[in-house]
Formats: C-alpha cells, structure tokens, sequence
C-alpha cells in the first residue's frame, strides 16, 4: 500500500529523477538563453583574438628598439601613424619608429611589442619610451582566447552570462537548449484568501502561491499560477484538471490526513499513479509524486504540504532537481557543503531534518547555525537564512563541533 510506505529522501529523489522525461530542444538566440540547459556539444567556429591587437592604448613598437629604455636614458621614437580599433593595420613599423595604437587595434607585423600610452611621453611627432619593455608585452595573440574548432561547452552546462559571451565571440548568434518546462501552481484551502483581499475572521492570506510560483521562475521554467482552489471535491477537479495542463503541477495543501483533504481522492479519480506519498524528511512529510496521463501526455504531479516552510523545502528537494533535469541541465542539485555546528541539537529519529540555517566561511571552513525557529509555519526562519543543514534520518544527537552538510540555497 503506497500511503503506508515511508520512503527516504535518498529514495525519493531517485523516484522522482527516474520518472524524469526530457524536453525536447529548441534554438533560441543567444540574447534568450541565459540559464538554460545547452542541448548541444559548442565547438568554436571561429578563432578569437582574430589577429595580434594592442591590449592597452600605446605605441606600437619593436622590442629591439625599446630593450634598454629607463627612466634616466629614454628612448626617443619617430611616430610615423595611428591605428585605432576597427581599423587596417597597413604602416610597417622600421626600426626607430613607432605608430599609436588604441586597445583591440591590430598590430603591425613588425612590431612585437606595445608600449603604454601612460609610460611615454609624446613631443609632436616623437615620443619618448622611458622604460624596457618586454617582446609580447601587452599584445594578445591571435587564437590565445579560442582556437577554431576547440571544445567548449559541452551538453548539459548551464548558460552562464560569460557563456553567452563566448558564444557570441565564437561565431553562435543561437544555440540548441531544452524548452523550458511549463509548471502550474495551485494552492488548495477553504481558509485562504489573496494579499490585498478582505480577511474573514478564519481566513489566511495564500503565501505560498508567491513563494511557490518564484522559486519555478528562479529555476528556469514557466509558471503557470492558478486561483487557488476550495477544499471540495468539485472545484479540486475542476483546478488540478486545469493544472495538469501543465508539464509539471505543484498542487499545495490538502495531501495530508485532514477530513478535507480530498487532492488524494481527486487525483486517484483522474488516473494520478503515485509513487510515493510519504516521504521521512522534516519538514515537508506529506509530499506526494505521481503521473498522469501517457506518452505523449504524461504529466508530473506533485502534492506539497501546506505549511509554508515545507512547501519551501519540498520544491527544492524534489521539484527543482527534477525541472532541472527535464530542462538539460547536467547540475541538478543544490551546492553542497560540509560545516561544523555551532550549536547542540537534538531530534527523533527516523526522518532526515533539513534545518534552516545561516552558513559562514571563517578561518578557512564553513560555519552554521540553526535557525532558532524550525516549525514548518515560521516562514520568517527564512529570512537571513542561506542554508538547509542535512541532519540524517538515523541520528538523534548532534554536538557543537560536529562537521554536518549544508545545502547552500540560491539569492
Ligand atoms: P494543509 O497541508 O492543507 O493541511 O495545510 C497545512 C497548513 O498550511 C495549514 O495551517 C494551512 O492553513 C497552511 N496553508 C495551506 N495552504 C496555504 C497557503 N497557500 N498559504 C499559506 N498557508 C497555507
Ligand atoms: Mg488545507
């Protein structure tokens, strides 16, 4: 019976990784694709720096000429040209002369070294070079950055701002990624009302709508954000109907043990196949997985609990590694790092904890502190926090001193 099967963290992951299916790919311009998962193997298609070029404003000049200058015995060069950015380098510099460059012009062949425009001092047509400069110095070379036909990005690398950046200079204006998923997000209880909305003496206002509905934007998919829905049978299938549209739905509320909570039954009558409804972490118990539909339109369905923390921590555990990997990235979970607590701390057994918590690097180590706080309604522990510290299910006592992992969570 899947409601009497507890299932670990460990074990939940894999279910829900191994349901996982991958979206197909799109090309998109490089301008729209920040973040996104790269579907393809990127070869340079063109050599970059195209040519030698000044990488400072300067004089170009031959070392031979410029070997002894100092400061007490300048050397005096005969300025025969400029060369700015964008333009040909056609003078030849000979021996005695030199030619101004501007940074990311090209040099002149004969001229294997550039002088800083700050070292010289310039008289008319001369210019004095008043310390020795080095062959190469201040000359980037051509292919030093990239090479025609190197390796560089591979499938599966998540599209960094620079990323982009390379792929323009390496001659990409689109690149193959995976679509973006698409995620609905609907919140279920008789008790809730929007922000800004009259507030009955039993009402709440739905936090978790917003809190839910930005961390799926923060990793990259769309959202699709539903009115949230009563705790009946009727409007629940109208709603997660709706929500299944969806390759994902995050259905919140309603899957625990409570008399109202119907999303169960509502989803076993629309074909929902669970594979898993109970998971040992705290907080966040409650957390259901299933699919719906076939083939073509299959459908991912998570139940996440209520409680505003444990939704939280439910996404990031379950749902953001899952889009991650639907969405071709190869790095699917959060940062993980190794801390030592700051603090005693104890628990049952049984369930792994994933505590809010506050991670500094000091003296050459992580350090974390526990929230005070950790019930699953105290959203607030969020706040200043910028870690979920790992306690293990099977251990009950942890001491000051004691190294533990960290879940480092994004801005
Ligand atoms: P449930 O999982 O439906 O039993 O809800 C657990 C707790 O979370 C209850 O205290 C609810 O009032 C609260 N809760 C449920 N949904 C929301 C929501 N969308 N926003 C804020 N709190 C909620
Ligand atoms: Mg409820």
């Amino acid at each position: 019976m899947i409601e009497k099967t507890l299932v670990s963290l460990e074990e939940a992951i894999a279910i829900v990784l191994d349901n996982c299916p991958s979206l197909a790919c799109e090309r998109v311009p490089i301008g729209a694709a920040l973040h996104r998962g790269l579907a393809e193997n990127v070869t340079a298609r063109r050599e970059h720096p195209p040519w030698n070029n000044s990488a400072m404003d300067g004089y170009a000049v031959r070392s031979e000429d410029v070997a002894d200058a100092s400061t007490s015995q300048p050397v005096v060069l005969n300025v025969v040209g400029e060369i700015q950015a964008g333009a040909t380098a056609t003078q030849v510099v000979n021996r005695g002369e030199a030619i101004r460059i501007m940074t990311g012009a090209p040099t002149p062949a004969e001229a294997d070294t550039v002088v800083c425009v700050e070292d010289c001092d310039r008289t008319g047509d001369r210019v004095q070079v008043k310390y020795a400069a080095k062959r190469g110095d201040h000359i980037r070379l051509k292919g030093e950055d990239i090479t025609t036909g190197q390796q560089l990005l591979t499938a599966g690398t998540t599209l960094s701002p620079a990323a982009l950046g390379v792929l323009a200079t390496a001659g990409y204006s689109s690149v193959l990624v995976r679509r973006q998923a698409s995620v609905s997000v609907l919140a279920t209880g008789d008790e809730l009302v929007e922000p800004g909305e009259a507030l009955g003496p039993e009402q709440i206002i739905n936090s978790n709508s917003y809190s839910v509905s930005a961390l799926v934007r923060d990793s990259g998919a769309r959202c699709l954000t539903l009115p949230s829905a009563r705790d009946n049978p009727d409007d629940l299938k109208t709603k997660i109907a709706q929500a299944l549209q969806a390759d994902v739905a995050l259905v919140i509320g309603g899957v625990s043990m409570g008399k109202y909570d119907y999303v169960k039954e509502v989803l076993e009558g629309l074909g929902c196949r669970f594979k898993f409804w109970r998971v040992a972490v705290r907080p966040g118990h409650p957390v259901a997985f299933g699919i719906v539909g076939s083939g073509r339109d299959t459908r991912l369905l998570f139940g996440l609990p209520g409680n505003p923390v444990s939704c939280v921590v439910g996404f990031y555990q379950f749902v953001r590694p899952l889009l991650r990997k639907m969405m071709g990235h190869e790095t699917l979970f959060l940062p993980e790092v190794e801390a030592t607590l700051a603090a005693d701390f104890r628990k049952k057994a049984g369930r792994t904890h994933l505590a809010r918590a506050t991670t500094t690097f000091r003296d050459g180590r992580y350090h974390v502190q526990l929230a005070p706080q950790q019930g699953s309604g105290v959203l607030t522990s969020f706040i200043g926090a910028n870690s979920l510290a790992v306690l293990p299910a099977p251990q009950t006592t942890f001491s000051a001193g004691e190294v533990i992992k960290v879940q480092l969570l994004p801005e």
